[in-house]
């Protein structure tokens, strides 16, 4: 039995990998698809991606102003804070 069955079920590691490309645009349709349906079920990567993107636009939007140094520290609190309040 040397057939890999090729599913979407992919574990937390895989995920993660594909997470991070999809953050770049960078994964393809199969990959994002594998991605969600994960995502679906497994609630560590929900909150991961979730807070991938946050940053990401975080990001974005401070590269949108040329923000000075404090509101990116400001950012950079406020999400240090929510990550705290949602791991008790
Ligand atoms: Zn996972």
């Amino acid at each position: 039995m040397g057939v890999k069955k090729k599913n979407f079920l992919i574990d937390c590691s895989e995920a993660g990998i594909c997470c991070d490309k999809a953050q770049y645009k960078d994964a393809s349709f199969s990959e994002k698809a594998k991605l969600l349906i994960h995502l679906i079920y497994c609630k560590i990567c929900r909150k991961r991606t979730f807070r991938n993107s946050k940053l990401t636009k975080l990001i974005k939007e401070s590269k949108l102003q040329s923000c000075p140094e404090d509101q990116k520290k400001v950012w950079k609190e406020q999400i240090q804070t929510k990550n705290t309040t949602e791991n008790p």
